[in-house]
């Protein structure tokens, strides 16, 4: 299975969530943890999720 770092707290993950904490373009990819703790943040969007295992 792949993983990915998450770019908030920097563990790898085999999930992870793109969002967006700033206004723009950037999207980055977190763990359900630091989305959780974005997710109250004025922009915060959610763009999907990242899967390291296909089934
Ligand atoms: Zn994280």
């Amino acid at each position: 299975m792949k993983t990915k770092t998450c770019a908030i707290c920097g563990l790898d993950f085999g999930v992870l969530y793109r969002i967006q904490i700033k206004k723009g373009k950037a999207w980055l990819f977190a763990c359900k943890t630091c989305v959780e703790k974005k997710q109250t943040e004025t922009h915060y969007k959610y763009g999907g999720t990242w899967k390291g295992k296909r089934h």
